[in-house]
């Protein structure tokens, strides 16, 4: 079975999601919050409302204002804990969109996490952009979810791979 699993709906990480399911002919599986937003014709409105957002924000949404949101059906709907093929388990992470999900495989120890969490060059933990992060609460929650798994690799949406991430997650997440 040929299948794109998705983090959240947003120009950086499903722009051309239509494209690539119309070639593939994949399955699509995404939170079932996020599937009413990959159906839709338009990218969300960014919640950002400080003057970082007017500022750096309001150029990035011209940018990404040029991107059309091609309307995507999500053929599998999933939520937190749906076992999916080849051994990766859902993982329901809310905040920087209410339907954001991270993927585990406890065999592997590895966590893709897609923006729920960010990497610098330098190997640093990051909260995800707040401008575009919905529920700063919710994220920090998630943050501390994902901890609990105790993930010995994290790929991120935005950042290098984290390899020994267990200690330096735990440490993040604690502060938070
Ligand atoms: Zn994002």
């Amino acid at each position: 079975m040929r299948a794109i699993a998705i983090t959240h709906d947003d120009v950086d990480h499903t722009g051309r999601l239509a494209s690539l399911q119309a070639v593939s002919a994949a399955e699509v599986i995404a939170h079932e919050l996020e599937a009413p937003r990959l159906a839709r014709d338009r990218w969300r409105e960014p919640p950002g409302t400080t003057m970082a957002f007017r500022l750096i924000g309001g150029v990035l949404e011209r940018f990404y204002r040029r991107f059309q949101h091609s309307p995507v059906r999500v053929s599998r709907p999933v939520r937190d804990g749906d076992a999916l093929p080849g051994g990766w388990i859902v993982v329901h992470t809310p905040g920087h969109t209410p339907g954001h999900t991270a993927y585990y495989h406890p065999g592997l120890h590895t966590l893709i996490a897609g923006d729920a969490l960010r990497s610098t060059p330098g190997g640093q933990l990051r909260f995800p952009m707040r401008i575009y992060t919905e529920d700063s609460a919710a994220a920090a929650q998630s943050i501390r979810k994902l901890a609990e798994l105790e993930p010995q690799v994290i790929c991120f949406g935005h950042g290098p791979v984290l390899r020994d991430a267990a200690a330096p997650l735990r440490e993040f997440a604690e502060v938070l």
